[in-house]
């Protein structure tokens, strides 16, 4: 498995193409933008090797690069069931900031629960259902990697004080997360990459969701 780690769009929202080196298929976390790398990056996997658009959260900075990229290797795209009005709503996603109208953004293909695994050639996707950011938030853990969303940052957390964001809800999320087996790579929605063991050890919101 070979993660590709990409900054994209205003925010610098974190998107990683992560491929199965096996198979050459792909999948792409939180395209909140369609970059130059991203797009030479996706092309050079080959035709139908773009199998998924991953979304933790349907906020603007996560999915304005989907329906493009949706409409050039015909990905399937998936969000959490608590995420999925979002999606289609410009306003509530926040996208109407960017002059994106509700019928500009992209049709889910596959809608999440907890626990739903994803399959992209030997890879498998875990979905976790962190809710606290947005109510439909996850993070999906793969091999030895977290994709971890606005849920969990390098010493921080996501805002809770967007529409649908819960404090309480975050704290439970985040505990959900220190309580996993063994460390992964954890892969934020924005900002540096980091470990598990390193943000049980490190992060203040962890380590207050746990008290
Ligand atoms: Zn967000």
């Amino acid at each position: 498995m070979k993660v590709d780690i990409f900054h994209v769009g205003g925010l610098y929202t974190g998107c990683y193409l992560v491929t199965d080196e096996i198979s050459g298929e792909a999948a792409v976390v939180d395209p909140g933008a369609l970059s130059d790398q991203l797009k030479i990056a996706i092309k050079s996997l080959g035709d139908n090797k773009l199998k998924y658009i991953l979304l933790t959260h349907a906020h603007f900075d996560h999915i304005l690069g989907v329906k493009e990229i949706r409409d050039m290797t015909g990905a399937k795209v998936a969000v959490h069931i608590g995420d999925k009005d979002m999606l289609s709503d410009s306003s509530i996603s926040m996208s109407t900031f960017y002059g994106v109208t509700s019928d500009q953004l992209p049709k889910p293909d596959v809608i999440l629960n907890d626990g739903d695994t994803i399959s992209v050639g030997e890879m498998t996707f875990k979905v976790m259902h962190t809710p606290g950011h947005t109510p439909g938030s996850v993070c999906y853990i793969c091999g030895d990697a977290i994709f971890s969303g606005d849920t969990l940052f390098a010493g921080g957390m996501g805002r809770c004080d967007f529409p649908g964001g819960d404090l309480s809800s975050m704290m439970k999320s985040l505990k959900k997360l220190y309580e996993l087996d063994g460390d992964y790579k954890v892969y934020p929605g924005h900002d540096d990459d980091t470990t598990l063991d390193y943000e049980r050890k490190t992060n203040a919101y962890m380590r207050q969701a746990i008290k």
